[in-house]
This record gives C-alpha cells, structure tokens and sequence, in this order.
C-alpha cells in the first residue's frame, strides 16, 4: 500500500516525522509517497529531523506570529479556512503522485491539530478520490476539561468527512514514570508498529515478498469504517535448528494464531468492545518457513468467533531472515468507543461553566445601604 501522510501541530508532526524516519528504513522502506506538516508553532516545526524543510508548512504568521495557537482550537480552525488556497496548493503539489490513502495525523485534544484537522479532509476530499483516514491522539485524564472539549469538538466536526478514524488513546499508554517527552517518545514508537505493519500491506521489497494468503491494499480499504482500534504483537523465534521437524510444524501454526490472539487481546491503540468491531484485518509477518497457513486459517476463525462474526480479512507477508512472527490487527467499523464518553462529560462541565454568565443585573446590582 502507498499511503501519503500528513502531520498537523505537535503530536501529528512528531508522528509524521517518524513514519519519514521508518519509510527510510530496510524493513519498511518506500511505503509513504510523500510526508508533509503544517503547524502554527514554527519552534515545533523546527524540531523534526526528517522531514524536508520544503515539506514543513507554517501557516496563520500573521495572527500567530509563529508562535502557535495556545489551544484555541477555533482560532486554528479560522487560520486553516483563511489560508484553504495555500493549503489546497501544498497538498494538490502531492496529487500526481501514485497512491492507496492518505493519513491525517493530529492531537485532537491541541489547538492547531484540532482545529486544522476538519478543514483539511475538506481540502482533501476536494483533490484526492482516495480513502482519507484520521488518526487522532485521545489526551489523558490529566489534561483536563479544555483539552476534552478540544477533542469531542474535533470529532464531531470530522466523523462525517473520514473514511476511518483510527485512535490512539494517550491515557492508555503514557509511562507517567519516565518524562514527558520520553513519554512521548515511547508512545510515538508503539503507536506506529501496527500502522507500519497494516500500511505495508502489499509491498514487495528486497526483503519482503508475497505470502500464501497475500493482503493489499484493497483489504485494507474495505476494513477501515467508522472508528478503528490496531493491535501489534511479536513473538521471537527460536534460535537453532530443531531436530524434532514434525513438532517443529505444529509450533509454526500455533505461534501464528497466538501471535494475532496476542495483538487482539493485549493492549490495543484504544479500548474497545470486540462484539462492536464489524470489520476486522490481520497480518501476519515472518520467515517463510514461520508462516503455516493453517496457523492463518485458526486465527481467521478465532477472530470471526470473539467477533460476533464480523467481516474478518487477512493474510501474511513474507519477511526474508526476520528472527520473529509478529501480528497486527486492525478492528474497525465501531461506531462505540468506551474512552469518549468521560471525555464527553469534562467537554461538558467545561461548556457549563462557560455558560455560566451572570446577567449584568446580577453582578451590578445597588443594595440599598451599601457604602
Ligand atoms: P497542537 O500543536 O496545538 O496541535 O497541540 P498538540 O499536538 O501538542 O496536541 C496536544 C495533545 O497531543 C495532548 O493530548 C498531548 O498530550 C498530545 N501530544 C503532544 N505531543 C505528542 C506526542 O508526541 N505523542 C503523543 N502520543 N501525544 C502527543
């Protein structure tokens, strides 16, 4: 798959500028078509170390000064709509090259990247006949009520114009023990293994080929609706040559379906019902010998069954000398996700207090006797 990918604000940028980093790398080499940001911060522009300056856009200087939005995600959302023509410029530049999708990257709970994020499916959607998918970071529990009222205002303004929006749920995955920019750091790298893994799907490389059940790109397509949850796990295999080769058989089926059951099961970008999920992908990755089809099929029908029976796709992907089986899930077509409901109700205690006005009556009001 060829995906072109887009970083807004901070968190979007920092993300972007990862996904550059692993398009250059041997595993996951030529994946992206392009990789371009836009922010209001200039500071943070200048921080990505491996997007090209010709790629960093800094937009709204003349009501920011470069110096970012502060969370005003409405003041962001007016700075995108006054500069729609440079945006649709710098983004139709990229149009004439060849690709599957385009993924849109923003913290949602942020002034800039939420604010940017709806005019810009609505830029997109005017050039490009692609999917379009959202991936929008959930603020913790600890960045309170602006920051809650930031991401359900972006989510409503963009559930109707994404074909998916893939979340990943901060709260979820922050190592409140390290720094903050560790944290980030950390959070960035497992947020994107699964996108690199599902995002590779049908490319073929020096070292990657074809597997016995091939995924491409159309699987993805018909899997991401609606809010989607990935999942990512690994198993390393052992080292050494076993000369018990018919148990050697066996272990490769079960590692293949343990390694999908891992990455359904275990901690997911963001909680979500499995009974909700009605489109589901998996892929398998692993040294030709590792991949057992049969392994394949146990896994397709494990997630058939913990699914309700959701529409399941999936297949494998050859990887030349790779010392591990990993798995990566895609669960989408969700139309509930647990995590947004508190989210709603700080965005609403937020808005109450706003609404809380006095009349000027109220507050200049004479009492008889008073000094
Ligand atoms: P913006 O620059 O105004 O769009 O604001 P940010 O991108 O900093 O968005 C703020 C939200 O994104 C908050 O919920 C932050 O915790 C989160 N955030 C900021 N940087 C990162 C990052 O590098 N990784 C992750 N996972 N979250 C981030």
């Amino acid at each position: 798959m060829k995906v072109g990918i887009i970083g807004l604000g901070q968190a979007g940028g920092r993300i972007a500028d990862l996904l550059a980093f692993y398009n250059t790398s041997k595993e996951f080499e030529g994946f992206t078509t392009f990789t371009i940001v836009f922010n209001t911060s200039k500071a943070d522009l200048s921080q990505l170390t491996h997007i090209s300056d010709k790629d960093r856009h800094l937009i709204g200087e003349r009501l920011t000064k470069g110096e970012g939005v502060g969370l005003n995600a409405e003041l962001a959302e007016r700075i995108a709509k006054e500069n729609e023509r440079v945006i649709f410029q710098a983004l139709e530049e990229k149009g004439g090259m060849k690709l599957d999708a385009i993924i849109v990257i923003a913290g949602l709970g942020g002034g800039t990247g939420s604010g940017f994020l709806p005019v810009f499916l609505k830029v997109l959607k005017m050039i490009y006949h692609e999917p379009i998918y959202a991936l929008g970071i959930l603020p913790s529990d600890d960045e309170g009520g602006l920051m809650a009222y930031n991401t359900i205002r972006c989510l409503k303004n963009i559930y109707d114009h994404a074909d998916s929006i893939i979340l990943f749920d901060n709260n979820l995955w922050k190592r409140p023990e390290l720094s903050i920019q560790e944290s980030y750091k950390y959070m960035n790298e497992e947020l994107v293994k699964p996108i690199l893994y599902i995002m590779n799907a049908g490319v073929v490389s020096a070292k990657r080929s074809f597997g016995t059940k091939p995924i491409d790109a159309l699987d993805v397509i018909n899997t991401l609706h609606g809010f989607t949850a990935l999942g990512h796990a690994e198993i390393p295999l052992p080292k050494g040559i076993s000369i018990f080769k018919k148990r050697e058989e066996i272990d490769a089926a079960t590692r293949c379906y343990s390694v999908v059951r891992n990455s359904t099961t275990g901690k997911l970008t963001v909680e979500c019902e499995l009974p909700d999920v009605r489109r589901a992908l998996f892929i398998v990755t692993g040294p030709q010998k590792e991949v057992s089809a049969e392994g394949l099929d146990k896994a397709r029908a494990w997630l058939e069954s913990v699914t309700l029976n959701a529409e399941v796709r999936g297949g494998d992907c050859l990887i030349q000398g790779s010392d591990k089986i990993t798995g990566t899930v895609a669960l989408s077509g969700m139309y509930n996700i647990p995590r947004i409901k508190p989210l709603l109700k700080k965005a609403a205690l937020l808005i109450k207090k706003r609404e809380e006005k006095p009349k000027a009556e109220e507050i200049f009001r004479i009492e008889e006797g008073e000094e």
